[in-house]
Order: structure tokens, then C-alpha cells, then sequence
């Protein structure tokens, strides 16, 4: 689990919101019951009465502890059952005055007894899924809407088919998305502009992202985006780095375009430092681009580019340029 700051920030607000809310309903139904059935309110300030004297009596060290906490007992159990009977009374199911969490394993605080509660590992994946639709900009882009019609099932210039082809490369990202761990190899996704590199890949940080078991946290940024956030934050004087370690820390990092971003020697070492990092510490990364092999290592040196072709699962992308198939 490997989310984005941005990501944790969301689910503890949505968490938190369930929980107020949960307790600001039951505070209002109390306000009513109480001034409907008033033995009610005297009932609850006894009970938080005994609370108190409680904690005050552990405090003082208080002799026969045990006989007193026994009798405090008593009176509290003699009251919760006149309360449930008033409640049944009136028409009230006894528990209406709880506050009706929307998890009642942790009562909406995301942990039990220091464990994470696996509703805060569902709203993590909500908002990591929200996360990537808002980055990635194509929501629509899934596994089941990727088209191999738009490939011609016929020889292409290097002498492949690449309708067959592009179904290989289909059945390869899908195995990867189902299967991925941090054991995944890293992948690169070249070809010219329009031939799909962007689905497949989205395609892949969705299922990813949606992995109930795991909770991956899957980053999808366009180079360009992605070279501008580094350098705003490097330059910026602030000495944080949330930006560099949200790259360089979630499970699965998409760079979408790789190549289309301004060129730098800021652009250089940025992406080879992120690419270097990421394979030193076993966390994959899917790469789209572009570029021929040549052009990375004009662009990022050599010696990134052989990291990458050497090291990166490569897919070759063959076609025609969906984007103006689909229009036509
Ligand atoms: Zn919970």
C-alpha cells in the first residue's frame, strides 16, 4: 500500500465525515428523545456521571476498587436496561441512540486496535481510482473498450500482422494488470502517436488500482506534467519533496508520453534519476513513448536508455493511427 499523500488526505476526510455525521445525527436524535422522555436524559447523565467517578476513583488509587467497581457496575446495567425498556416503549428500536457508523468494526476511525480497517482500504482504493481518472483525464479508457478491430489483420511494413500482434500485446497487459506484484517487470510501450499505447496502459493502472487484495497505489502522469511538478517543486525554495517521492515511491508509476515534455538538462536528470530509482528498488513503471531507441538516448543519454531497453519489458506498437480511424 503505496498511496499518494493526496490519496491518504482524502480517505481520512471521507472517513471523517462519515463519523461526524454518524455522530451528529445521533446527537440530534438524542436532543429529541430526551425531551420526549425525560427519565431518558437523567438515565445517560447517571451513566456518564459513573463514567467519570471511574476514572477518578482508578486515579486515587481507590481501596476495595474491586467491591466499588462491582456496585458501579450494577447500577450502570440496571440503568441501560430501563433505558432499552423506555426506548421499546416508545416505538424505539434500543439502539437509536448509537451512532449508526457506516463501519461498525472501527466506528468509522479506519483502525482497530492499531490494525487498518479494511474500510479505510476500500475508501484508499476509491480515491486512488478518483485519483487516476483526474490525472489521466479518460475515464472511459478499460480493457473491455480497447478495439482490435481498428488493426489491420494483414502483413505490415516489418512483415508482422498487427492485429495479431496488438492482440498479444492485449492478452500480455491484461495477464500483467490481473497478476502484478512488485516482482513485475517494468514496461516500455513505443510506437508512433495513435496506436493505443495510452488505453493499454490505463487499462492496466485500473486493474491495478482496483486489486482488493493488495492496494496498489498507481500513479499515472504525463511526462510533461510530470517534468513540470519536479521542477516547480525543485526549484520552488521549500525544501519538500512530496512530489518527487510520489513518483518515486507508489507501486506502479505510468509516464504517458514520454519524450513530449520541453527538453532540459532539468528534463535529463530528472527522468533518469526517477527511472534509476525505481528499478533499484523493485517498483515497476510503464513507460509510453514515441521515441525510437536512438531518440532516448539522444534525449536522456545513453546510459538511461539502456537501462530502459535493456531492463523494460518492450512492446512494439504496429498500425494506423486510431485516433484518425475512428473519425474517419
Ligand atoms: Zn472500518
Amino acid at each position: 500500500m503505496a498511496y499518494s499523500t493526496d490519496v491518504y488526505a482524502a480517505a481520512k476526510r471521507v472517513l471523517e465525515e462519515r463519523r461526524t455525521s454518524a455522530e451528529r445525527l445521533a446527537s440530534l436524535k438524542k436532543a429529541d428523545v430526551y425531551a420526549k422522555i425525560p427519565e431518558i436524559a437523567k438515565i445517560d447523565s447517571a451513566l456518564s456521571r459513573n463514567m467519570a467517578q471511574l476514572s477518578v476513583l482508578v486515579l486515587r488509587g481507590q481501596k476495595n476498587l474491586e467491591s466499588v467497581l462491582d456496585e458501579m457496575n450494577a447500577q450502570n446495567d440496571a440503568n441501560k436496561r430501563r433505558k432499552a425498556e423506555l426506548l421499546s416503549e416508545n416505538g424505539y428500536p434500543v439502539d437509536y441512540l448509537e451512532p449508526q457508523y457506516t463501519c461498525s468494526n472501527c466506528c468509522d476511525t479506519g483502525r482497530k486496535s492499531g490494525i487498518l480497517c479494511s474500510c479505510y482500504k476500500e475508501v484508499c482504493r476509491a480515491e486512488a481510482q478518483k485519483e487516476l481518472a483526474k490525472s489521466s483525464g479518460s475515464a472511459s479508457c478499460s480493457f473491455d473498450n480497447f478495439n482490435l478491430s481498428y488493426y489491420v489483420d494483414n502483413g505490415a511494413e516489418d512483415g508482422t500482422n498487427p492485429r495479431r500482434k496488438m492482440n498479444n500485446y492485449y492478452n500480455f497487459c491484461v495477464n500483467y494488470a490481473k497478476d502484478f506484484s512488485l516482482a513485475s517487470p517494468s514496461i516500455i510501450m513505443m510506437g508512433k502517436t495513435g496506436l493505443g499505447k495510452t488505453h493499454l496502459s490505463l487499462s492496466v493502472a485500473k486493474t491495478v488500482i482496483s486489486n482488493e487484495k493488495a492496494n496498489f497505489g498507481v500513479v499515472y502522469a504525463p511526462a510533461q506534467k510530470l517534468v513540470s511538478n519536479l521542477e516547480r517543486e525543485h526549484f520552488s525554495g521549500s525544501g519538500s519533496d512530496a512530489l518527487l517521492r510520489k513518483y518515486t515511491d507508489c507501486d506502479l508509476l505510468i509516464i504517458d508520453d514520454l519524450g513530449a515534455e520541453f527538453p532540459s538538462s532539468f528534463t535529463t536528470s530528472a527522468i533518469g534519476n526517477l527511472i534509476n530509482e525505481r528499478l533499484y528498488e523493485n517498483r515497476p513503471t510503464i513507460i509510453s513513448t514515441n521515441l525510437t531507441g536512438k531518440e532516448l538516448a539522444d534525449r536522456y543519454t545513453e546510459r538511461t536508455a539502456s537501462r530502459i531497453l535493456g531492463e523494460y519489458r518492450k512492446l512494439y506498437f504496429v498500425g494506423e493511427d486510431i485516433r484518425f480511424l475512428k473519425n474517419r
